[in-house]
């Protein structure tokens, strides 16, 4: 893969980046998403942020040879720590866990006054950065869902504003499968959602085995609650 043309999965995330932007990529890797939306001229700046030296280097490089070098800052530092406050309105962070994503974004809080959007593509754990948006007062506008190679992928596009907006009476359903996502109820996402449904029936039959201690109980109940939830919304 090249900056010329992206995975589906790194443009699901460049469409949501606003024209003329500019941007912070944070975990950039090779920078191959603000060297497309430079290349194209969609953004005006850009931040590559990486924390470990190997992606970092990458980065530089892939800067270097693609000519950006004037519309692309690399820098090496740990999440948000590489912006400077004002200097950047959209941030992506994109192909990480939830958990890692929203750490990132908790940490980097005082970094985030001046960005209009956050695009997040989060591998696993969406739910973890739909909590941090509603905790955070940024309303989740978007979402959007793609299968690639086999693995499927969620985007989040959040602005601040009202972080209850998109969940109205359906908070549970929609903190866990995203308010956006289970209206559409695309393929991918019905995809998803019965492959986690097998995976927790397959948990629960294990747990079914084991000694019936309470966290055992507690933890069967936990998985017959998410499996009713998701039933119902995929027979809705
Ligand atoms: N964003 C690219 C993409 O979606 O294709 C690269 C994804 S790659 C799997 C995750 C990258 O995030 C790695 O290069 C890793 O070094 C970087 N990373 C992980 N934690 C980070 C942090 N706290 N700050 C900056 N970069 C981080």
């Amino acid at each position: 893969m090249n900056s010329e043309k992206l995975s589906d999965r790194l443009n699901m995330v460049a469409r949501f980046v606003p024209k003329a932007a500019k941007l912070a990529d944070i975990g950039s890797d090779h920078a191959y998403l603000p060297c497309f939306l430079a290349k194209k001229g969609l953004i005006t700046f850009a931040i590559a942020g990486e924390v470990v030296l190997g992606p970092f280097e990458s980065a530089r490089k892939q800067v270097l040879e693609e000519g950006l070098l004037d519309v692309i800052d690399v820098r090496m530092g740990d999440g948000l720590d590489v912006i400077v406050p004002g200097e950047v309105e959209c941030i992506t962070i994109a192909g990480m866990g939830g958990t890692l994503i929203a750490g990132i974004l908790e940490r980097g809080k005082d970094k985030l006054t001046s960005v209009k959007r956050l695009v997040l593509q989060p591998n696993i754990s969406a739910i973890t950065i739909r909590k941090w948006l509603l905790d955070n007062e940024w309303e989740l506008i978007e979402e959007n869902i793609l299968e690639e190679d086999g693995k499927i992928y969620e985007a989040l596009v959040a602005e601040k504003g009202d972080s209850m907006k998109p969940y109205q009476e359906k908070m549970e359903s929609g903190l866990l499968l995203g308010p956006f996502l289970l209206q559409k109820k695309e393929e991918a996402f019905k995809k998803k959602w019965n492959l986690e449904m097998m995976n927790w029936h397959r948990v629960y039959n294990q747990l079914e085995k084991a000694s019936g201690t309470i966290e055992t109980a507690q933890k069967k109940q936990e998985l017959l609650q998410k499996i009713n939830l998701v039933k119902g919304v995929l027979g809705e």
